[in-house]
């Protein structure tokens, strides 16, 4: 028999018990790799921090610093022992220095692509701009990574049904290259639209088991 794994398979989790963890500005600052954590990233204003307020019931949560230049940091929230959101520093329009955005870049890439317990990133987008670059660059490091992507097109609720539906379609229609590994919907924090797609997603992510699907298939003779 080999070790038993750090933590028993988790439960749906609890969303309204979120609480703030730490900070990390680079990945050695992290907390301890192992259990499941689901990171959530987007341009600045995309509309992070009220769809984690929303999500958590906490209107105090995810409380940014909109500084621009200012150190961006990891921030880790923890739902149980073994299950955590992320809230990934985004990208400030104009005023952020480019060494500073260097500095984002690397830690995030590094986050993506290295941390073992990371199941699946929420990409967010205003649904009145998306995929621009930072996100493009985020599904392109997802895809790399192996990792599943899915989409908020936020603040829905500053179109009408019609064309929201038809960004909605068209960036779908974007995504076939990834083989069904990313996937997106409509949401909105203000008029709570969305939330029960994006709860069926995070409940998944976080309550996967196959980690010991994988140990038991290693221990078969
Ligand atoms: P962040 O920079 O990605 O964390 O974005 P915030 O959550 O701070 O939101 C940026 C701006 O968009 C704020 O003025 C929010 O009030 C607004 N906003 C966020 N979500 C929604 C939404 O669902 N509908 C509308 N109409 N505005 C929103």
């Amino acid at each position: 028999m080999s070790e038993s794994p750090t933590y028993p398979a988790p439960g749906a989790p609890e969303y309204r018990s979120a609480q703030f963890l730490t900070s990390a500005a680079k990945l050695s600052q992290c907390p301890g790799d192992s259990g499941w954590e689901v990171a959530f990233a987007g341009r600045s204003n995309a509309g992070k921090s009220s769809a984690i307020n929303s999500l958590t019931g906490n209107k105090k949560l995810a409380k940014t610093s909109k500084t621009p230049g200012r150190t961006q940091l990891i921030n880790f929230f923890s739902l149980s022992d073994s299950q955590r959101l992320v809230d990934l520093p985004g990208y400030g329009f104009a005023k952020v220095p480019q060494a500073v955005k260097r500095e984002w870049t690397r830690v995030l890439e590094s986050y993506l692509q290295q941390r073992e317990c990371l199941r699946g990133l929420i990409l967010l987008m205003d649904v009145r701009h998306p995929m621009q670059e930072f996100d493009r660059q985020m599904l392109s490091w997802g895809h790399s990574a192996g990792m599943p992507v899915h989409i908020l097109l936020t603040k829905a609720d500053k179109l009408k049904r019609g064309p929201a539906n038809n960004t909605l379609l068209k960036v779908r229609k974007e995504l076939d290259e990834y083989d069904g590994m990313v996937t997106v919907q409509l949401f909105s924090a203000l008029k709570h639209q969305g939330h029960e797609e994006l709860r069926a997603v995070l409940d998944a992510w976080l309550s996967d088991d196959s980690v010991y699907e994988d140990e038991e298939l290693q221990e078969a003779p």
